[in-house]
């Protein structure tokens, strides 16, 4: 078997001309009949390098897969690409599952999706033994590994389970998150020759990766939903409290958002994930219960409103942003203060003493790359031992910002809080600076104080965030709960004294993560959407995104002009070709209409 053959089906049946770098040596050796782990980022097409062997081989693939909602997609998609696939899962009961076996027997499939935790009961494990497997895929193969972030005791059943089949099928361990010691682990577990690891590297072209720092979180977020309202995005958060706080917020201001968190009823949790899926909400707030195995391809940008505890966790939930390969952002917004939320976790966690301090120490590095000057990109790829070049997209690499030196104007505030004794709160400060006549300041004779009116030319709102950066960055503290008041810390003592200078850049402002989607864009979208509803099947596993813009591009008008969009095969073509067709010809031939 070569690779010509695994070319053709790529075209044929994906609708792809080529193969990534990756795919193209994992499939080599999968072909050759070598274990093989596969180590490619999110989007970076791991799915085909199991599915294009299984349509070459004689006999069954088995996907070992972690989440049952997965599931049901890659097997919709595959069907609707003309592949004879199924899973088995606990949805169904043993009459259904049995018969499925029958039809496995029979070889009726190309392809099988079992969760992991399948592999806990023996009694299953025998029944795949006379199954014809011929290839066993292993995706998220990291959670076999307790040195990873995401351990599942399951996986662990998988060796056992291997030797027990009498086929003795070959192993292809797939994963977007490994450092060195994980892949060893997966390599070592599951009989796989180290020197067959294919890793293409963590690095994702596509994807920005910004820190926020010293901003309001909820004006921040909805900045950037109000100047990214059509596109489809995730936000993090690390507690439900928190989750349910910012949905709430959301929908106060009209932004469709929906959530997912362990604390929620099975079927709710199902209902909302379904809602994001499908495009039925624009933005899912979760916790980071939601996401195993989501493969949503159109997730333009991921927000985490406060930071996770460890940087693989991040980049994997990062990562989910993009995965069909259009330009997507991921954001962190980092305040210090959830740091402390993480530490709180980690202390209070059942974890022995030596996993705690392995802990700590990745939180510290967590702190570390939200605070570092260099490429984000490049201290990420460094975590996993790959060496690279500054990425250039990320909000360091863009950072052209000069700080300014407002010494002069933090000692104008300071010493304004000084005169009020740590009385009163920054709103009262600003009024006092700005020069403000209401009753409130004639009534205390503010504008007595020698402060009064020194920060007059500035509008009132622009003083208060200054008030909030020096607060953030620690040269005032705010005391008392409800109304708190401001008071002077040492570091600002000592800028009131000229000990000290104040560094400030410039706020970072909110950009559009993504050119504005054209008209006929918004037709096909809609005309996608609208068949999903029918066939009860998420929007991207009809096409993708890029197909969509693909089709904008190439505005194909017949058959062969169809079949040369990218992720369009034969079976798109005649399931789907006239209906798009027909409005894309609606469009191009439209009459020209005044202004
Ligand atoms: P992963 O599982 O690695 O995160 P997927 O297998 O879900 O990634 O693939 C991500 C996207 O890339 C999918 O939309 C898929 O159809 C697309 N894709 C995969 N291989 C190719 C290829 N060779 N050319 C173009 N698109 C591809
Ligand atoms: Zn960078």
């Amino acid at each position: 078997m070569d690779l010509a053959a695994a070319q053709q089906v790529l075209k044929t049946t994906f609708g792809y001309d080529e193969f990534r770098p990756g795919q193209k040596a994992v499939i080599e050796q999968v072909l050759a009949g070598q274990n093989t782990l596969a180590v490619m980022p999110t989007g970076g097409g791991k799915s085909l390098c199991y599915q294009i062997p299984a349509l070459l081989f004689e006999g069954l693939t088995v996907v070992v897969s972690p989440l049952i909602s997965l599931m049901k997609d890659q097997v919709d998609a595959l069907n609707d690409n003309g592949i004879a696939a199924t899973f088995i899962n606990s949805s169904m009961d043993y009459r259904e599952i049995n018969l499925r076996l029958q039809e496995l027997r029979a070889g009726d499939y190309t392809l099988l999706y079992i969760a992991p935790e399948r592999l806990d009961s023996p009694q299953f494990i025998q029944s795949l033994g006379n199954l014809p497997i011929r290839l066993l895929a292993i995706d998220e193969a990291h959670c076999i590994s307790q040195w990873g972030h995401d351990f599942r005791p399951s996986y662990l059943a998988l060796s056992t389970a291997i030797e027990q089949l009498p086929t003795q099928p070959q192993v292809l361990a797939l994963t977007a998150t490994a450092t060195e010691q994980v892949a060893q682990d997966i390599c070592q577990r599951l009989k796989i020759s180290p020197d067959k690891e294919v890793n293409t590297g963590f690095a994702r072209d596509n994807l920005d990766l910004s820190v926020v720092k010293d901003q309001d979180t909820d004006r921040y977020i909805l900045d950037y939903l109000s100047a990214n309202a059509n596109e489809a995005g995730i936000i993090y958060a690390s507690t439900r409290k928190e989750v349910t706080r910012l949905v709430a917020l959301l929908k106060r201001h009209h932004v469709q958002a929906t959530m997912y968190h362990a604390g929620l009823d099975d079927d709710v949790r199902r209902q909302n994930q379904e809602d994001f899926l499908y495009d039925r909400v624009q933005v899912m707030v979760a916790t980071n219960a939601f996401g195993m195995g989501i493969d949503k391809s159109n997730v333009r940008f991921v927000i985490h409103a406060q930071v996770p505890g460890t940087l693989e966790a991040y980049y994997q939930e990062a990562g989910r942003a993009g995965r069909d390969g259009l330009p997507s952002q991921a954001i962190l917004i980092y305040r210090a203060k959830d740091i402390q939320i993480q530490h709180f976790f980690i202390d209070e966690s059942e974890m022995d003493d030596e996993h705690k301090h392995r802990s700590y120490h990745k939180l510290q590095l967590m702190t570390q790359y939200a605070n570092t000057q260099g490429c984000l990109q490049q201290f990420i790829l460094n975590y996993f031992g790959e060496d690279s070049e500054p990425c250039g997209r990320c909000s360091n690499c863009r950072d052209d910002r000069t700080a300014q030196d407002i010494t002069t104007a933090t000692q104008k505030v300071l010493s304004c809080v000084v005169r009020l004794h740590s009385r009163f709160g920054k709103g009262v400060v600003a009024q006092v600076l700005c020069g403000a006549n209401n009753q409130r300041v004639r009534e205390l004779n503010l504008s007595e104080l020698p402060t009064y009116g020194i920060m007059a030319g500035q509008r009132q709102k622009s003083v208060t965030e200054l008030i909030d950066f020096l607060t953030a960055t620690g040269y005032l503290q705010t005391m008392g709960g409800q109304y708190p008041t401001l008071a002077v810390t040492q570091a600002g003592v000592a800028v009131l004294k000229g000990e000290s200078q104040v560094m400030r850049k410039t706020a970072q402002t909110v950009e559009k993560s993504v050119p504005v989607n054209d008209a006929l864009f918004e037709q096909l979208r809609t005309l996608r959407h609208g068949l999903a509803e029918t066939q009860h099947v998420p929007p991207f596993v009809i096409f993708s995104d890029k197909t969509l813009h693909s089709m904008c591009d190439l505005l194909p008008e017949n058959d062969d002009a169809f079949l040369n969009v990218k992720g369009v095969g034969a079976s798109k073509l005649e399931k789907y070709g006239e209906t798009f067709m027909a409005t894309i010809r609606a469009y191009v031939h439209q009459p020209a209409t005044a202004n």
